[in-house]
């Protein structure tokens, strides 16, 4: 079959008029200064679409524009007839490369989620002004009084401000240069309790202060909760889960929720728990300021122990805002960090 077309040369806008032969397994062509032969398998023919010129992609790059679409249907009717196998291949290879593109989105997808969006939000977390820590503090400190029943310290004034003072002493040597404002909050609440905030508001209950057969056990506790806003736990999990969020949102196009998140942030900042990667961290730099001092990891495994003596998830008991990997784990990581140390 004989065609008229247009030859675009590869990388050049030079257009020249060709006569172009289709045979059974090659394409002649033919024009001022070009004489090509080409294997038709070699050759990408654009889909059909509308009234549109298609055109041949040749293994050089090289392009030829066809704007007689009956003749050119015409010839793809008997290519087809007289063999099947071509159709047969390019739908092959077109699964193939959907296939192909498939997972290249899932691998994407899984990259930013694992990698890209822990580290993006750490960036933004330990950039942002500490304005935006102080206000987050502040909202979700309203979320924990509606949440829980905190009264005022029953413990003597003494007690508070000798746990104070080495916190003040904890906090300088873990995080030196810091822009937080650690300062140590008591309340009283039946259970066993610890947690930090954003600005370096960290909270502890009478109840862990009196669970605790040694003072060590506490700044144990009180160390890994610096470690939480040394390293800003709380708000990369807002920012993380929020991001997840904002995407899921953007895909399904259910904008009203997106409305809600403002006034949900402070909830969420008291009630999503810690990744236990955030929650290992913690456990390791307090391991690691024991360790220093001398101490060793007991006091910390100690005091996780006699919390939690059946082993249960200590997000129930706990720190108010974890879902803390299982004490075993815990400790035996404590153990391991100290063998780790004595070497
Ligand atoms: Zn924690």
């Amino acid at each position: 079959m004989l065609l008229a077309g247009t030859y675009y040369p590869p990388g050049s806008s030079q257009a020249i008029e060709v006569a172009l032969h289709l045979e059974a397994d090659v394409l002649r062509l033919s024009g001022e200064g070009v004489e090509l032969v080409e294997p038709l398998e070699a050759c990408v023919l654009s889909e059909p679409l509308g009234r549109m010129a298609r055109h041949f992609t040749l293994s050089d790059g090289a392009r030829i524009e066809i704007t007689d679409l009956e003749a050119l249907a015409e010839w793809e009717t008997q290519q087809r007839r007289s063999s099947g196998l071509h159709w047969v291949h390019a739908l092959e290879s077109r699964w193939r490369w959907v296939a192909v593109s498939v997972l290249f989105l899932i691998a994407l997808m899984a990259v930013l989620y694992l990698w890209a969006l822990p580290a993006g939000a750490r960036q933004l977390a330990l950039k942002l002004p500490p304005e935006v820590g102080r206000v987050a503090t502040e909202q979700a400190m309203q979320a924990f009084e509606t949440l829980f029943d905190f009264e005022p310290s029953e413990l003597p004034e003494a007690r508070r401000d000798a746990i104070a003072a080495q916190f003040a002493l904890m906090a300088a040597a873990m995080d030196p240069g810091n822009q937080r404002d650690y300062r140590l909050k008591f309340f009283h609440a039946p259970m066993p309790n610890a947690f930090a905030l954003p600005d370096g508001l960290v909270c502890i209950t009478d109840a862990l202060v009196e669970k605790a057969e040694h003072d060590r056990e506490i700044f144990g506790v009180l160390a890994h909760e610096i470690v939480h806003v040394r390293e800003q736990h709380g708000l990369r999990n807002v920012l993380q889960n929020s991001a997840v969020f904002l995407i899921w949102t953007l895909m399904t196009g259910d904008i009203s929720t997106v409305a809600g998140m403002g006034s949900a942030l402070p909830a969420m900042l008291a009630q999503t728990g810690y990744s236990r990667g955030f929650e290992r961290e913690a456990d390791q730099g307090a391991a690691d300021y024991l360790i220093e001092q001398g101490w060793g990891v007991q006091p910390l495994s100690d005091l996780l122990r006699r919390i939690d003596p059946e082993g249960f998830d200590l997000g129930k008991t706990g720190e108010a805002f974890s879902t803390h990997p299982l004490t075993a784990d815990r400790i035996k990581a404590l153990e391991d960090r100290a063998s780790a140390a004595g070497k």
